[in-house]
């Protein structure tokens, strides 16, 4: 195939059975947050452009990897690269702030990054997410996380592990950054070259640096410059989670790369995965919506999830619902009466299917034994009677039955559920 022909670099074609498990792993997601009370939102997968530039103008994917372009009416648009933004934007715009709080919301579907291509790092990746707005309580980062969790685990990692923090609020934040501004300052001949950038652009982000890792032990320590209020949140937060139940620590390094997080950060991760190795995470913004002309004060909690990624980790433990099939075969001459009992079998709810390849007999059952349980026979002398040949290819037992009784007797002595 020509190369112009072949799917955009750094894409991919899901193929059965990973799309399968795609499938299955939204449905327990979707299903997880309705458990919760997080009701799915569906926005474009496309925003006016200034949605993204206004709440991520220092971050790496606003400023070098957005997908934007002009449309033929001239209107600046971008494919959303995560889905906070758009909910926010939903959030304001639908005037969601005059129902009654929190709003809890979820989101499922496709974001796009122009990311260099490496493992797991797709240009168009799936994430699930939850946000939930209006409240300003630790309760609600509480439940937020322990959704996050309950994702997780029921995908098939039990025993999530949360990595917490507080990245403080507009009152303290300020102080912390001079601070470390002050320590990197001094440290900066030793910094690496990314590092000697941030120090002005985005000092917090130091910290997440995993080449001057030493340079980070001896910084100041966020936690002795929170104010009351932030101490005061995180301390009921981490009590909270802890008896919950879940496994959580506090990461004093851990400050996320997205410029609009308050107070709240946090990454899920898994023991198999080692300490420092995240699936996700997220955070509280209470500043977002109002920088999208939300209200004055419009608190929010949320996570997003990146699917290829928890699907690598979960791969082996996540079980497909598996769905009895039953394959009508025929004898040669019976290709029109196999299709239209297949299509009886589907009608009363069972997944049935026939040939399509004009196959012998016993091709046709080499094929059943690839893709079904069941195998119905349609032709010959038992057609004749009104009868039909049914038969288990697990256990060999094979039964004769009336065509008017065959859904009965698939339901009874077969035990398919239709
Ligand atoms: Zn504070
Ligand atoms: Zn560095």
């Amino acid at each position: 195939m020509r190369a112009e022909f072949q799917k955009p670099r750094g894409t991919q074609d899901i193929l059965p059975p990973m799309s399968l498990k795609m499938e299955q792993m939204r449905r327990i997601a979707l299903d997880c947050a309705q458990t919760f009370g997080y009701l799915p939102v569906e926005t474009p997968v496309f925003e006016q452009t200034p949605v993204f530039l206004r709440v991520g103008e220092s971050t790496d994917i606003v400023q070098h990897e957005r997908y934007s372009f002009t449309d033929a009416g001239g209107v600046e648009l971008t494919l959303r690269p995560e889905g906070t933004a758009a909910i926010a934007r939903a959030y304001v715009e639908n005037g969601m702030f005059n129902q009654p709080q929190p709003v809890r919301m979820c989101y499922y579907g496709p974001m796009f990054r122009r990311e260099r291509p490496q493992a797991l790092r797709y240009r168009q990746h799936t994430q699930f997410g939850a946000e939930l707005y209006g409240s300003v309580y630790p309760e609600a980062d509480a439940e937020v996380i322990l959704l996050a969790c309950a994702v997780v685990e029921r995908a098939g990692l039990p025993d999530p592990m949360i990595r917490l923090n507080s990245i403080g609020c507009s009152e303290c934040r300020p102080r912390y950054r001079e601070a470390l501004i002050r320590y990197y300052h001094e440290q900066r001949n030793h910094l690496c070259r990314d590092c000697q950038t941030r120090l002005n652009s985005n000092p917090l982000r130091l910290l997440d640096c995993k080449i001057d890792v030493a340079i980070r032990e001896q910084a100041p320590d966020i936690e002795e410059f929170w104010c009351e209020d932030c101490a005061t949140h995180y301390g009921k937060l981490t009590d909270l989670l802890s008896a919950s139940g879940r496994q959580v620590r506090r990461d004093p390094f851990l400050v996320r790369g997205l410029d609009y997080y308050t107070r709240t950060v946090f990454e899920i991760g898994h023991p198999s995965m080692g300490s420092q190795a995240a699936l996700f995470g997220g955070g509280r913004y209470d500043g977002l919506a109002t920088t999208l002309d939300g209200p004055e004060s419009t608190p929010a909690v949320g996570f997003g999830m990146g699917i290829e990624r928890i699907l690598s980790a979960v791969e082996q433990n996540l079980g497909i619902p598996s769905v009895t099939r039953i394959y009508v075969a025929h004898l040669p001459g019976f290709e029109g009466p196999s299709l239209l009992l297949a299509e009886q079998l589907r009608r009363e709810g069972f997944a049935a299917e026939s040939d399509l390849m004009g196959r012998s007999l016993k091709a046709q059952l080499r094929d059943a034994g690839r893709r079904s349980q069941i195998v119905v026979f349609v032709g010959g002398h038992e057609w004749e009677m009104d009868e039909v040949n049914v038969k288990s290819l697990q256990d060999g037992v094979q039964m004769t039955v009336k065509r008017d009784q065959l859904s009965d007797l698939l339901h009874q002595q077969f035990k398919i559920n239709s």
